[in-house]
């Protein structure tokens, strides 16, 4: 089972591990902790690089097999030895944008339900944009500007962002967190991790998040468009600056 230090700490850039097996087949390397987020929930793999033997291999992608994170490294690399304490890196400017984007999507579903009732119903990321899917009826040109205009004005609020771990039984008394589908949950998952924009936002959510809205930057809502009777899409994108 890999520790995932992400889930507590998203600022976390490097660490240490030891190797817990090798997947042969997969070319890939199990650790007992690691900070890679597998990707899920709409929100990209990290890339990154694993040191060990006195060498930095590129790790092409981690993933989830299990309560493993698989840290998948090229062909041509050498694996380390099982017990082998080895140092990760993750490609801290990408995934930094990943977490502004993905709190720009919590910011922006936060909103939305708050100011039209409308529920997401999917979503997905790239460094510094992103789409998101609502059950909205009519969209039209102004009311994307007048969401751009909150979701901007909630960024600069500077809304502290609240990540916990809570039994399962806990998590399902919260109202709010039904309608992120919380219900759907497997039965075996028994801890839920909940992320809050405190006062505007709160999901169950795998993901990385920033620590303060004021950190996402501006918000420009790029395209919107209709994807069926009550689906309809919404394009944002953020600004660059510096990790
Ligand atoms: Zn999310």
């Amino acid at each position: 089972m890999t520790e995932l230090l992400f889930q507590t700490d998203s600022y976390l850039q490097t660490f240490e591990a030891h190797v817990t097996a090798i997947d042969e087949a997969g070319h890939g390397v199990v650790l007992d902790r690691s900070a890679f987020y597998p990707g899920g929930g709409g929100q990209p793999y990290d890339l990154g690089t694993l040191a060990f033997g006195g060498s930095a291999y590129p790790i092409i992608r981690p993933r989830k097999a299990g309560d493993d994170v698989v840290h998948v490294l090229e062909a041509s690399a050498d694996l380390p030895a099982p017990g082998t304490l080895v140092q990760g890196q993750i490609d801290w400017p990408r995934r930094y944008k990943l977490m502004r984007t993905h709190t720009a999507l919590h910011i922006l579903c936060g909103v939305v339900f708050r100011d039209y009732g409308a529920q997401v119903t999917g979503g997905d990321m790239d460094p510094l944009q992103g789409r998101m899917d609502f059950e909205f009826e009519n969209m039209q040109k102004e009311l994307v500007q007048a969401i751009e205009a909150t979701i901007n004005v909630e960024m600069s609020k500077d809304h502290p962002i609240r990540i916990s771990i809570l039994p399962r039984e806990e998590a399902f008394q919260i109202p709010d967190l039904i309608r992120t589908k919380i219900n759907l949950l497997p039965e075996g998952i028994r801890k839920v991790r909940v992320v809050e924009i405190v006062g505007l936002d709160l999901q169950a959510d795998g993901g990385t998040h920033v620590h303060r809205t004021g950190e996402v930057g501006l918000i420009r809502v790029t395209d919107y468009k209709s994807k069926g009777k009550i689906k309809k899409r919404i394009y944002i994108e953020l600004e660059d600056k510096p990790a």
